[in-house]
């Protein structure tokens, strides 16, 4: 069995918003009222509580204090669970202690079986603007309506959790147990192989000659991120304009966000549809982030390779088709024909050029074939790569640097 999470997003009225805020509100201070008790508990009897302790406890709570009550019980007995698991978490050495809860970071309820009701699925719009509408009632929240934008098992629900993003979004996510077997059945035999190489200048160069410009979205935005972030720190910390700035710079931030989610997802589609096999390079993103000046450092968040690399992966298996990870070590710096190292290639070399067999290509290019060949796969024609062009990809748009004109991200190009 495996655990498969669809995320719809919600719309509701200003009421329930707010109930909503309330609610979260309300579960932090149940969090942290947990959290006193275990610590009092810890030092009186030097002993920590079970799960099923902390659950009652979060039962007991809500019956003796009129504010939980506000919460639904299983909603209660959730948040009981969710500090039990950050705790387990401290205790095996995975986490940091935890602490005491801001309420501007207290985002999430999870409703584990009931409390909510799935009702009113429906088809509006017309032609392109065709969608499915849902209605979905939380118990002591109320009504949200969820744009169901994919098919889902409804039936097959085991938990329903609702998050308020810190850009005021909502979202609902619908977690179903899954059987393994569900996911896309191989095809047979693995026709064709495509490698990947990813960098900075391009994010992806792939091993047939395509390659996908970075787009930068974080670079881009950069300007006014910091000048939210400088309003922000001028302000008093929870006031509300503090809050309303919060707001602002986490729009920003989600934009940027999506945009990256978008644009990975869409490549991933697009060769996991050509391809039966992936291969890619088993990159230790931390080390190389550790290494190189501030603004590398910079660009290599803002290409959120393990990200990439996650999406890519997840697109193949979907399909049933093969993820290959190969060896990085070297994989720039080796010549595709020979085998040879050329020890001289720098970061800023944008043609590798062998010292040994004199073969010259494209440094990312030939990355993404000396991938290829690790992984047991050689292209047909040696080693002269067709290169041509593919429609852009439709992405979301993005905001130019500096300015608020939005425009068209950049796709694949001739090479
Ligand atoms: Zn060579």
């Amino acid at each position: 069995m495996r655990v498969r999470a669809y995320r719809f997003r919600a719309y509701c009225s200003n009421t329930t918003a707010r109930v909503l805020k309330t609610q979260l509100e309300v579960a932090c201070k149940l969090y942290n009222a947990l959290l006193h008790a275990e610590q009092e508990e810890y030092e009186k009897n030097k002993r920590t509580m079970s799960k099923n302790e902390l659950r009652q406890l979060a039962l007991d709570l809500r019956k003796r204090n009129t504010e939980f009550q506000a919460l639904h019980s299983q909603v209660a007995q959730q948040v009981a669970e969710r500090f039990y698991q950050a705790r387990e978490r401290f205790l095996e050495g995975l986490a940091n202690k935890p602490k005491k809860k801001k309420p501007h970071r207290y985002l999430s309820l999870v409703y584990p079986q009931s409390g909510w009701k799935l009702s009113d699925v429906r088809e509006v719009g017309l032609g392109k603007n065709k969608k499915r509408r849902a209605r979905l009632y939380l118990s002591k929240i109320g009504f949200f309506t969820l744009v169901i934008h994919r098919v889902f098992p409804e039936s097959q629900v085991s938990q329903v959790c609702v998050k308020l993003y810190p850009s005021g979004r909502i979202h609902v996510i619908f977690l179903v147990e899954e059987e393994a077997e569900t996911l896309g059945q191989s095809s047979g035999e693995l026709k064709n192989a495509v490698g990947v190489d990813l960098g900075i200048t391009r994010l992806a160069t792939l091993s047939d000659g395509r390659y996908l410009e970075n787009p930068k979205p974080l670079e881009r935005s950069l300007e006014r991120i910091r000048m939210l972030q400088r309003s922000l720190s001028r302000k008093r910390f929870l006031s509300n304009n503090w809050l309303k700035t919060k707001t602002r710079l986490a729009k920003e931030h989600e934009h940027i966000k999506d945009f990256r989610r978008d644009l990975f997802f869409k490549l991933g589609a697009l060769l996991a549809g050509e391809y039966d096999v992936l291969v890619l390079e088993d990159l230790d993103v931390q080390g190389l982030i550790q290494s190189g000046t501030k603004k590398r450092r910079l660009r290599l968040h803002d290409s959120s390779f393990s990200e990439l690399r996650a999406v890519l992966e997840w697109e193949f298996r979907k399909r049933g088709k093969l993820v290959l990870p190969v060896p990085s070590y070297n994989s720039s710096r080796e010549c595709f024909l020979c085998g040879g190292i050329n020890q001289s290639l720098t970061l800023e070399d944008r043609v590798f050029l062998c010292p040994h067999c004199g073969f010259a290509l494209d440094r990312d290019l030939n990355a993404s074939l000396v991938l290829l060949k690790r992984a047991g796969w050689v292209p047909p024609s040696v080693p002269a790569v067709e290169l041509h062009p593919i429609p852009p990809l439709p992405t979301l748009g993005l905001r130019r640097q500096g300015g608020a004109v939005r425009q068209e991200a950049p796709a694949f190009r001739r090479g």
